[in-house]
Protein backbone atom coordinates (compact mmCIF):
# COMPACT_ATOMS: atom_id res chain seq x y z
CA UNK A 1 0.00 0.00 0.00
CA UNK A 2 1.44 3.04 -0.79
CA UNK A 3 0.46 6.62 0.73
CA UNK A 4 -2.70 5.34 1.46
CA UNK A 5 -3.54 5.72 4.97
CA UNK A 6 -1.82 9.48 6.71
CA UNK A 7 -1.64 10.04 10.05
CA UNK A 8 -4.57 11.60 11.83
CA UNK A 9 -2.54 14.75 12.42
CA UNK A 10 -1.30 14.93 8.56
CA UNK A 11 -5.22 14.40 7.46
CA UNK A 12 -5.77 17.28 9.91
CA UNK A 13 -3.44 19.54 8.25
CA UNK A 14 -4.33 18.59 4.64
CA UNK A 15 -8.33 18.58 5.38
CA UNK A 16 -8.07 22.35 7.01
CA UNK A 17 -7.86 23.49 3.27
CA UNK A 18 -6.00 23.86 -0.03
CA UNK A 19 -4.66 27.20 1.30
CA UNK A 20 -3.41 25.60 4.49
CA UNK A 21 -1.89 22.55 2.77
CA UNK A 22 -0.21 23.91 -0.65
CA UNK A 23 -0.21 27.58 -0.83
CA UNK A 24 2.07 29.10 1.58
CA UNK A 25 4.92 29.64 -0.47
CA UNK A 26 7.37 27.20 1.83
CA UNK A 27 5.13 24.66 2.43
CA UNK A 28 4.58 24.35 -1.70
CA UNK A 29 8.25 24.80 -2.45
CA UNK A 30 9.06 22.26 -0.44
CA UNK A 31 6.23 19.79 -1.46
CA UNK A 32 7.12 20.57 -5.08
CA UNK A 33 10.49 19.55 -4.84
CA UNK A 34 9.81 16.21 -4.11
CA UNK A 35 7.14 15.70 -6.20
CA UNK A 36 9.44 16.88 -8.87
CA UNK A 37 11.70 14.56 -8.33
CA UNK A 38 9.68 11.34 -7.61
CA UNK A 39 8.67 12.46 -11.20
CA UNK A 40 12.18 12.17 -12.29
CA UNK A 41 12.66 9.19 -10.14
CA UNK A 42 10.14 7.61 -12.14
CA UNK A 43 10.47 9.01 -15.28
CA UNK A 44 14.37 7.65 -15.23
CA UNK A 45 13.03 3.68 -14.40
CA UNK A 46 10.96 4.14 -17.38
CA UNK A 47 14.02 3.10 -19.33
CA UNK A 48 14.38 2.35 -23.04
CA UNK A 49 10.12 2.88 -23.17
CA UNK A 50 9.58 6.30 -22.89
CA UNK A 51 12.38 7.11 -25.47
CA UNK A 52 10.93 5.77 -28.28
CA UNK A 53 7.76 7.63 -27.49
CA UNK A 54 9.74 10.96 -26.54
CA UNK A 55 11.27 11.23 -29.93
CA UNK A 56 7.36 10.55 -31.39
CA UNK A 57 6.12 13.45 -29.05
CA UNK A 58 9.09 15.78 -29.69
CA UNK A 59 7.69 16.15 -33.65
CA UNK A 60 3.73 17.08 -32.08
CA UNK A 61 5.38 19.98 -30.34
CA UNK A 62 4.58 22.77 -32.16
CA UNK A 63 1.26 21.56 -32.07
CA UNK A 64 0.55 23.91 -28.97
CA UNK A 65 2.60 27.64 -30.32
CA UNK A 66 -0.30 28.26 -32.96
CA UNK A 67 -2.56 30.64 -31.36
CA UNK A 68 -4.95 28.56 -29.78
CA UNK A 69 -4.09 25.97 -26.42
CA UNK A 70 -6.39 23.58 -25.95
CA UNK A 71 -7.49 22.28 -22.66
CA UNK A 72 -8.70 19.20 -21.37
CA UNK A 73 -11.01 18.75 -18.35
CA UNK A 74 -13.84 17.19 -16.65
CA UNK A 75 -16.01 19.58 -15.77
CA UNK A 76 -17.74 17.67 -13.15
CA UNK A 77 -15.19 18.80 -9.99
CA UNK A 78 -16.24 21.71 -8.57
CA UNK A 79 -14.61 23.86 -6.95
CA UNK A 80 -11.63 22.87 -9.59
CA UNK A 81 -13.80 23.01 -12.80
CA UNK A 82 -17.33 23.10 -13.24
CA UNK A 83 -20.28 24.53 -15.26
CA UNK A 84 -21.69 28.01 -13.79
CA UNK A 85 -24.39 29.68 -16.49
CA UNK A 86 -24.29 32.95 -14.14
CA UNK A 87 -20.45 32.92 -15.44
CA UNK A 88 -18.01 33.32 -18.02
CA UNK A 89 -15.01 31.42 -18.24
CA UNK A 90 -12.00 32.04 -19.22
CA UNK A 91 -12.64 30.63 -22.45
CA UNK A 92 -15.83 32.16 -23.02
CA UNK A 93 -17.62 29.31 -22.21
CA UNK A 94 -19.55 28.63 -18.39
CA UNK A 95 -16.47 26.09 -17.62
CA UNK A 96 -14.97 28.13 -14.43
CA UNK A 97 -13.33 26.96 -10.96
CA UNK A 98 -9.70 27.02 -9.73
CA UNK A 99 -8.44 25.16 -12.70
CA UNK A 100 -9.78 26.68 -15.33
CA UNK A 101 -8.47 30.14 -13.94
CA UNK A 102 -4.88 28.88 -13.67
CA UNK A 103 -5.10 27.67 -17.68
CA UNK A 104 -6.45 31.09 -18.45
CA UNK A 105 -3.53 32.75 -16.91
CA UNK A 106 -1.23 29.79 -18.53
CA UNK A 107 -2.43 31.06 -21.69
CA UNK A 108 -2.43 34.92 -21.02
CA UNK A 109 0.93 34.41 -19.90
CA UNK A 110 1.68 32.76 -23.53
CA UNK A 111 -0.26 34.98 -25.67
CA UNK A 112 -2.70 32.11 -26.48
CA UNK A 113 -6.00 31.82 -26.36
CA UNK A 114 -7.60 28.82 -24.40
CA UNK A 115 -10.17 26.25 -25.25
CA UNK A 116 -11.54 24.27 -22.86
CA UNK A 117 -12.62 20.81 -23.80
CA UNK A 118 -15.35 18.99 -21.24
CA UNK A 119 -14.65 15.34 -21.79
CA UNK A 120 -15.02 11.91 -19.41
CA UNK A 121 -12.75 11.86 -16.93
CA UNK A 122 -11.03 8.03 -18.18
CA UNK A 123 -10.53 10.18 -21.78
CA UNK A 124 -8.36 12.87 -20.66
CA UNK A 125 -5.06 11.27 -21.41
CA UNK A 126 -5.95 9.67 -24.34
CA UNK A 127 -7.26 12.98 -25.37
CA UNK A 128 -3.98 13.87 -24.66
CA UNK A 129 -1.90 10.97 -26.33
CA UNK A 130 -3.81 11.66 -29.80
CA UNK A 131 -2.85 15.52 -29.95
CA UNK A 132 -6.35 16.74 -30.03
CA UNK A 133 -5.59 18.46 -26.42
CA UNK A 134 -2.46 20.08 -25.37
CA UNK A 135 -2.98 20.12 -21.46
CA UNK A 136 -5.22 18.10 -18.90
CA UNK A 137 -6.00 20.47 -15.80
CA UNK A 138 -8.93 18.47 -14.41
CA UNK A 139 -7.27 18.14 -10.61
CA UNK A 140 -5.46 15.81 -11.63
CA UNK A 141 -3.15 13.64 -9.09
CA UNK A 142 0.43 13.00 -10.08
CA UNK A 143 0.84 9.33 -9.74
CA UNK A 144 3.57 6.61 -11.02
CA UNK A 145 0.93 4.72 -13.27
CA UNK A 146 0.10 8.14 -15.37
CA UNK A 147 3.43 9.03 -15.33
CA UNK A 148 4.01 6.53 -18.06
CA UNK A 149 1.79 7.71 -20.40
CA UNK A 150 1.99 11.85 -19.66
CA UNK A 151 4.54 14.51 -17.99
CA UNK A 152 3.48 16.48 -15.27
CA UNK A 153 4.24 19.92 -14.34
CA UNK A 154 5.29 21.11 -11.44
CA UNK A 155 2.55 20.80 -8.62
CA UNK A 156 0.08 23.24 -8.25
CA UNK A 157 -2.20 22.17 -4.85
CA UNK A 158 -2.00 19.13 -2.38
CA UNK A 159 -5.26 17.47 -1.80
CA UNK A 160 -6.56 14.55 0.13
CA UNK A 161 -8.95 11.50 -0.65
CA UNK A 162 -12.02 11.91 2.12
CA UNK A 163 -14.35 9.04 2.31
CA UNK A 164 -18.30 10.61 2.35
CA UNK A 165 -20.78 8.84 4.32
CA UNK A 166 -24.83 9.13 5.35
CA UNK A 167 -25.32 10.96 8.55
CA UNK A 168 -26.38 7.53 10.23
CA UNK A 169 -23.70 5.37 8.71
CA UNK A 170 -21.93 3.13 10.69
CA UNK A 171 -18.98 3.47 9.25
CA UNK A 172 -16.66 5.72 11.61
CA UNK A 173 -13.27 5.55 9.81
CA UNK A 174 -11.15 3.90 6.51
CA UNK A 175 -11.25 0.65 8.35
CA UNK A 176 -14.94 -0.20 8.24
CA UNK A 177 -15.14 0.57 4.82
CA UNK A 178 -13.83 -2.82 4.74
CA UNK A 179 -16.71 -5.39 2.96
CA UNK A 180 -18.97 -2.34 2.47
CA UNK A 181 -20.22 -0.73 -1.52
CA UNK A 182 -17.85 2.24 -2.17
CA UNK A 183 -19.00 4.26 -4.75
CA UNK A 184 -16.38 6.06 -6.79
CA UNK A 185 -16.01 8.15 -9.90
CA UNK A 186 -14.97 6.03 -13.29
CA UNK A 187 -10.46 6.35 -13.33
CA UNK A 188 -9.63 8.33 -10.56
CA UNK A 189 -7.23 7.80 -7.71
CA UNK A 190 -10.50 7.01 -5.56
CA UNK A 191 -11.46 4.20 -7.76
CA UNK A 192 -7.84 2.94 -8.21
CA UNK A 193 -7.50 2.87 -4.64
CA UNK A 194 -10.53 1.29 -3.25
CA UNK A 195 -10.25 -1.56 -5.97
CA UNK A 196 -6.92 -1.68 -4.69
CA UNK A 197 -7.63 -2.03 -1.09
CA UNK A 198 -11.40 -3.11 -0.64
CA UNK A 199 -11.65 -5.18 -3.78
CA UNK A 200 -13.37 -4.89 -7.37
CA UNK A 201 -16.47 -6.41 -6.59
CA UNK A 202 -16.94 -3.65 -3.57
CA UNK A 203 -16.44 -0.38 -5.89
CA UNK A 204 -19.39 0.80 -8.05
CA UNK A 205 -17.98 3.68 -10.46
CA UNK A 206 -20.20 6.12 -12.15
CA UNK A 207 -19.42 8.38 -14.97
CA UNK A 208 -19.53 11.81 -12.31
CA UNK A 209 -18.92 11.95 -8.73
CA UNK A 210 -22.33 13.75 -8.02
CA UNK A 211 -23.32 10.88 -9.41
CA UNK A 212 -21.97 8.55 -6.96
CA UNK A 213 -22.94 10.74 -4.55
CA UNK A 214 -26.39 10.44 -5.88
CA UNK A 215 -26.15 6.56 -5.34
CA UNK A 216 -25.14 7.38 -1.76
CA UNK A 217 -28.16 9.53 -0.90
CA UNK A 218 -30.62 6.84 -2.47
CA UNK A 219 -28.54 4.17 -0.42
CA UNK A 220 -26.92 2.24 -3.38
CA UNK A 221 -23.67 2.76 -1.93
CA UNK A 222 -22.60 2.77 1.76
CA UNK A 223 -20.07 5.13 1.04
CA UNK A 224 -18.10 7.50 -1.95
CA UNK A 225 -14.38 7.95 -2.03
CA UNK A 226 -13.94 10.78 -3.58
CA UNK A 227 -11.44 14.57 -3.42
CA UNK A 228 -11.70 16.31 -0.33
CA UNK A 229 -12.70 19.75 -2.03
CA UNK A 230 -15.64 18.19 -4.26
CA UNK A 231 -16.43 16.33 -1.55
CA UNK A 232 -17.00 19.37 0.84
CA UNK A 233 -19.06 20.77 -1.75
CA UNK A 234 -21.39 17.92 -2.78
CA UNK A 235 -21.77 17.60 1.40
CA UNK A 236 -22.87 20.26 1.42
CA UNK A 237 -25.45 20.44 -1.43
CA UNK A 238 -26.77 17.29 0.18
CA UNK A 239 -28.77 16.70 3.47
CA UNK A 240 -27.78 14.07 5.67
CA UNK A 241 -24.38 13.58 4.64
CA UNK A 242 -20.42 14.11 6.10
CA UNK A 243 -17.15 13.47 5.68
CA UNK A 244 -15.28 11.53 7.92
CA UNK A 245 -12.72 12.91 10.02
CA UNK A 246 -9.65 10.95 8.56
CA UNK A 247 -8.61 11.09 4.98
CA UNK A 248 -7.81 8.26 2.94
CA UNK A 249 -4.67 9.51 0.95
CA UNK A 250 -2.81 12.24 0.18
CA UNK A 251 -1.83 13.78 -3.16
CA UNK A 252 -0.84 16.23 -5.25
CA UNK A 253 -2.30 18.33 -8.66
CA UNK A 254 -0.74 18.64 -11.39
CA UNK A 255 -1.20 19.78 -15.49
CA UNK A 256 -0.49 17.19 -17.92
CA UNK A 257 1.27 17.13 -21.43
CA UNK A 258 1.94 14.84 -23.73
CA UNK A 259 4.97 12.87 -23.11
CA UNK A 260 7.84 14.53 -24.19
CA UNK A 261 6.20 17.91 -24.62
CA UNK A 262 8.92 19.53 -22.87
CA UNK A 263 8.52 22.90 -24.84
CA UNK A 264 5.10 23.24 -23.78
CA UNK A 265 5.95 21.84 -20.16
CA UNK A 266 8.43 24.34 -19.44
CA UNK A 267 6.28 27.16 -20.48
CA UNK A 268 3.40 25.59 -17.91
CA UNK A 269 6.02 25.50 -15.29
CA UNK A 270 7.18 29.12 -16.00
CA UNK A 271 3.70 30.23 -15.72
CA UNK A 272 3.03 28.33 -12.65
CA UNK A 273 6.11 29.58 -11.12
CA UNK A 274 4.86 33.34 -11.52
CA UNK A 275 1.38 32.71 -10.42
CA UNK A 276 3.09 31.30 -7.08
CA UNK A 277 5.42 34.03 -6.95
CA UNK A 278 2.88 37.00 -8.27
CA UNK A 279 0.65 35.19 -5.10
CA UNK A 280 -2.14 34.94 -8.01
CA UNK A 281 -2.40 31.28 -7.42
CA UNK A 282 -3.22 31.99 -3.59
CA UNK A 283 -6.02 34.81 -4.93
CA UNK A 284 -7.55 32.11 -7.50
CA UNK A 285 -7.68 29.57 -4.44
CA UNK A 286 -8.81 31.88 -1.91
CA UNK A 287 -11.89 32.96 -4.51
CA UNK A 288 -13.18 29.25 -5.02
CA UNK A 289 -12.12 27.76 -1.35
CA UNK A 290 -12.95 29.73 2.08
CA UNK A 291 -10.29 29.25 4.61
CA UNK A 292 -12.08 27.65 7.55
N1 LIG B 1 -7.63 13.70 -8.23
C1 LIG B 1 -8.36 12.60 -8.76
C2 LIG B 1 -7.59 11.92 -9.85
O1 LIG B 1 -6.69 12.45 -10.40
C3 LIG B 1 -9.75 13.00 -9.26
C4 LIG B 1 -9.75 14.05 -10.33
C5 LIG B 1 -11.11 14.32 -10.94
O2 LIG B 1 -12.09 13.61 -10.69
N2 LIG B 1 -11.21 15.32 -11.74
O3 LIG B 1 -7.89 10.83 -10.19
Amino acid sequence: MKKRFLTAAAAAICAVSLAACGSSSTGTTTADTTAAEAAEDTTAAEGGDSAAEETEAAEDETEASGGTLVMATNAEFPPYEYHDSSQVGPDGSDIVGIDAEIAGAIADQMGMDLVIEDIAFDSLIPELQSGKADFVAAGMTVTEDRLVNVDFSDTYATAVQSVIVTNDSDIASVDDLAGKKIGVQQGTTGDLYATDDFGDENVDRYPKGVDAVQALVQGKVDAVIIDNEPAKVFVGDNEGLKLLDTAYAEEEYAIAVKKGNTELLDQINAAIAELKDSGELESIVAKYITAE
